[in-house]
């Protein structure tokens, strides 16, 4: 709504529109997109316990192929190369699995270093009777000190002027992995890539 009517605002002033007025619409509507990724991430962030589906067989491989066509413009702009061995089929809600591949990637691809495209490489790997999958990247990597507080919700290293987002990402991935009963975990250096960890337990097939 605050968006419709400053839409309707800009257009009954139409040719009277000066440089101030303009400036400040276009606030509005950065406030109004930041406002509906934020209730989009909190709704999908409360929806993981309340709305999932039952966990069934699903194949990694579709669900890899499905969370990067989500990702596709954020792919393309950033000239990002996305690759993955072959995946596993695990015990699984397959949206669900979807939004986390989808939410790790996507950090990959956004938390870049200038000018390098981003390499994003997607594995799995049966250890001790659980999958263990990890989504590496080359892009800025993370102080170790900060490794269990970016699995909170809000809690962000940067700007939004420097790196899009409102934080809610990575809550929502433990949540998802939590209610499959894995846990997630993070291994990165500053400025060497980071490499997320998370653990799907399923029997192998
Ligand atoms: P958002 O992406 O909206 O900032 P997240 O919850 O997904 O929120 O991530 C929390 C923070 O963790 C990010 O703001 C960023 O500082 C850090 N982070 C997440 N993924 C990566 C990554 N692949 N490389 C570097 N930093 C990351």
């Amino acid at each position: 709504m605050v968006q419709s009517y400053t839409d309707l605002l800009i257009e009954q002033c139409e040719g009277k529109v000066t440089g101030d007025v303009k400036e400040f619409s276009e606030h509005i509507t950065e406030g109004v997109t930041r406002m509906r990724a934020l209730i989009n991430g909190l709704l999908a962030y409360s929806r993981v316990g309340t709305h999932g589906k039952p966990l069934e067989p699903t194949d990694c491989n579709v669900v890899f192929e499905e969370a990067v066509n989500n990702l596709l413009v954020a792919v393309k702009e950033s000239k990002a190369s996305v690759t993955h061995d072959p995946l596993p089929t695990v015990s699984a809600d397959s949206t669900q699995l979807t939004q986390l591949f989808q939410n790790l990637i996507g950090n990959a691809v956004k938390f870049q270093k200038k000018d390098v495209p981003p390499q994003v490489h997607v594995s799995a790997e049966y250890k001790e009777k659980e999958w263990v999958f990890s989504v590496q990247d080359n892009g800025i990597g993370i102080d170790p000190k900060y490794f269990e507080r970016i699995f909170l919700p809000f809690q962000r290293l940067h700007t939004v002027a420097e790196y899009p987002g409102s934080g809610i990402g990575l809550a929502t991935c433990r949540k998802i992995v939590e209610r499959h009963g894995g846990r997630i975990w993070v291994s990165a250096e500053p400025s060497k890539g980071s490499v997320f960890y998370f653990i799907i337990p399923s029997p192998k097939e």
